[in-house]
Formats: structure tokens, sequence, C-alpha cells
């Protein structure tokens, strides 16, 4: 037996007798004393039969210990490409229209768009589940905008058919959507998780009211913190365990955004709603990127936020590929037809894949086919800077629009993987009975 390569041990932050121990391949996380990590270190040296049996079988169990001859990277090459080419889910990202009711400056869609989804397109799409319902198991769509809600009747014209027609194939549908909540009165919200299959809803809210009133405002300039903490109030109830709340932070926001958490907590919505912070990755023309944090740097504040408001980190998830744009069968459709492989490239008609409404030349096949490629056919198992990685099974090479676009897309994990497993250990330890 060998060490892996993913291992990371570290003594525990209170108690100097205790070893943590976490493998990036398996996520696994265990605590060992000092000693059986001298016996462990012994073992790894000098091969020698100084562990008890049951002590080897954890030591394997967890990942840390494996075969002499085993390739780690190949087996993360095979978890990537197995799920890349699966072909039992079918993902899609809906956008029913890409006109927005905000004007917030640093979105990338650019303001106020026409087109609402045609009636024409939308049986398109149903056409298009008709023809993979005889390859999947599992549809998952995402109601994405512009402001989704705008077009809601789009919302459930189309999950009414997907629900059916899955039902009578026996394949497994859910959907999420991400609103920025102005709209999602009880009404709404009743109807999208109770009846449309909606599982997972994501609202931004940019911090406490003068925080987020400064950028989330609607055409008119007014402030829009009053009417969605409203719609989180009136449907507490019903969006708990379903919905988080994102914050976008950037240089001028972070310091005032914790008070976000004040908030939710006077008005009981803390344990029934998680927020998170986002990092603003992509400015547009119209926003100041200077304002913007790097990676490392959001990292930081992403520790103290998790530490201020007492809400324990996110554990690493391990990544078979990154994202939809990485994946075969996911895509975005937009409003007017064209599809896309990343929810940041819609509206931009030179990067499409497709476009279903229309047929076009064989030139403009060509272009779909890079466009698509660019995002399938990386591999970070052999990109120089990721092979060597060690957090590469839970980052598998970052965003890849970042990657094309030459950014910065390293996992905060780079940065706070040993941080983030002592805070969540503490939060454990401080939470267990
Ligand atoms: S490529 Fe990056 S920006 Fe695009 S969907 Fe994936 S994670 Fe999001
Ligand atoms: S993108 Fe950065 S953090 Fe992610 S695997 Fe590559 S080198 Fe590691």
């Amino acid at each position: 037996m060998k060490e892996s390569r993913y291992n990371l041990f570290f003594q525990h932050k209170s108690k100097p007798d205790i070893m943590v121990c976490y493998n990036a391949r398996t996520n696994a996380l265990a605590k060992i004393n000092s000693d059986l990590y001298e016996k462990y270190l012994e073992y790894v040296e000098t091969k020698k039969d100084v562990l008890a049996a049951k002590e080897l079988e954890d030591f394997i169990l967890g990942g840390f210990l494996i075969n002499e001859d085993l390739d780690e990277t190949e087996i993360l090459r095979e978890r990537l490409l197995k799920r890349r080419y699966n072909g039992n889910t079918l993902s899609l990202t809906i956008t029913p229209t890409l006109k927005c009711n905000f004007a917030c400056p640093y979105c990338y869609e650019q303001g106020d768009k026409p087109g609402k989804m045609t009636a024409e397109l939308q049986d398109k799409i149903i056409e298009m589940l008709n023809v993979y319902k005889n390859f999947i198991n599992h549809f998952s769509v995402t109601w994405y905008g512009g402001e989704p809600l705008l077009a809601f009747d789009v919302i459930e014209n189309l999950s009414t058919h997907f629900i059916e027609i899955c039902k009578s194939n026996n394949i497994k549908y859910d959907a999420s959507i991400v609103t920025n909540g102005y709209l999602l009165d009880r009404a709404t919200c009743n109807k999208l998780i109770n009846e449309l299959n909606v599982t997972a809803i994501q609202i931004t809210l940019d911090g406490p009211s003068e925080i987020h009133n400064k950028t989330r405002i609607l055409h008119n300039g007014k402030g829009t913190f009053e009417q969605i903490l409203e719609n989180l109030k009136t449907s507490a109830d019903l969006l708990e365990n379903h919905t988080v709340i994102r914050t976008n932070v950037n240089k001028e926001n972070y310091l005032s955004v914790s008070k976000l958490n004040d908030v939710l907590v006077k008005e009981g919505l803390r344990n029934k709603i998680r927020n998170y912070f986002a990092i603003i990755r992509l400015p547009s023309e119209n926003y100041d990127s200077e304002s913007c944090f790097n990676i490392e740097e959001f990292t930081h504040i992403n520790d103290s936020h998790y530490r201020s408001a007492q809400v324990p980190p996110e554990y690493p998830q391990l990544k078979e590929n990154f994202c939809g744009a990485d994946y075969l069968n996911a895509m975005v459709i937009a409003s007017d037809g064209n599809i896309y492989k990343c929810w940041h490239d819609v509206g931009i008609e030179d990067l499409s894949i497709g476009n279903l409404l229309s047929t076009v030349d064989q030139i403009k096949q060509l272009d779909y086919i890079k466009n698509k490629y660019v995002y399938t056919t990386y591999d970070p198992t052999i990109d120089n800077q990721c092979s060597d990685c060690d957090i590469l099974p839970i980052c598998m090479g970052g965003c890849p629009l970042n990657r094309i676009e030459k950014k910065d897309r390293c996992s905060p994990f780079k940065y706070n993987l040993k941080q983030t497993l002592e805070d969540y250990l503490e939060y454990q330890e401080s939470t267990s009975i």
C-alpha cells in the first residue's frame, strides 16, 4: 500500500493529541490520535507491519492508503468521462424571457431585453423532450432569465408538459429557478413548489436594504429589498429547505453584507433559508472591475462570513465534471431559440451551439461544433496547471468559461481547504450533543 496523493493531515486546532485526516479523492474526513498517526507514518515509510488489521482497513476505506499500482489520476479521468458522456440525464436551462424587471449595473445581460419565448419554440422544446424520453431516466430543468417569473405562463405551460411526459415514461423530473424574488408572491411560490416540481429556488439579496437597494434596482431606480423580504416572510414555510439567498460581494459592499444575516435572524428566516456569498467574476462593461475581489481575497471574506454568521462552512464536494457547460447532455435554451453551453454566453449569438427554430448552412454548423467542443473536450487531468493540484478531485479544473477567457478559475479550496475543514469540525463539535 502507498499514500494517496490527495491526503491532507493536520493537527486539530484545539486538541493537540488529535490529527485530522482528509482525502480529497474520497472526501473522507477522520480524526485519529497522534499515536496512530505515528504508526501510519512508520507504515508509509518502512512498510513494516505496524498497523493493526482494523487500522489498516480504515485507512484503506478512507482512501488514505491505496494499492501500489493504483493511478488516482486515471480514476479521476474515468469519473470525468463517465459523467460527461452519460446519456441518462438531460439537463436544460431554459430562459422563458431575457427581459428583466431589474437594472443591476453588474448584470452581464445588460439591462432590459425584449423577447418572451413563443408558443412555437415551447412546442419545439416539448418535441425535443419527446425524442430524449427514449434515452433518459432523469430530466432536470433550471428556469433562468432575464427574470423568469416575468414569463410565468411559459414556465407553467412547459412544466405541465414536462411533468406529464416524465410521469408516463418513468423519468425522474425536477426543476430549480434562479429569480430576483421580486415577483415571488405566495401564490407563485405555492404553484412552483407544490405543482410545478420546483425543488430549489435561488434568490439574490446583495446585503441589507441600504446596500441591496444601491444595485438591485428597478428600471425607475427604486430599491427592491423591502418587497423581496416581504415575499420571503410571507412564504417562509413554503420556502424552507428549498431556498438559498445568494449575496454578490465586492470591495464596496463586503463590510456591510454580513448585516444581512442580522436581518434574517430578526425576521426568523435564518434557520429556514441559507445565505451564501458569491464573487462577482464577470463584470459587464458598465461595471467597475476594480471593485471585484480576486478568488484569494474572496476566500478570506467568505470564511469570515461563515464564522460571524455562525453557520457551518460548505464542506467540499467531489466533482466529476465542473458544470453543465462541460457535460454533453446539458444545454441552455434562450427565449429566441438559440442554444448555448454556458449561462453567461446567452445573448451572444456567435457563441451559440445551435438554434431550435432554424436550419443553418454547413459553415454555421462548423461554428456550432467548435463552440460546443471548446467546453466539452477539456481534460484537467492532463492540464499542466491542474494535474498536479492537490484539490483536483473537488475542483476538476474550475469554471470552463473562466478557463477559456484566461481568468482565475481556481477553487477557493485552493486557498482555504485546511481552514474550511477546521471551521467545519469546530461547528460540528460545538453542535454535537
Ligand atoms: S462555464 Fe462557468 S459560468 Fe458557465 S455555467 Fe459553467 S460555471 Fe457557470
Ligand atoms: S483550477 Fe486551480 S484549483 Fe482547480 S484543479 Fe486546477 S489548479 Fe487546482
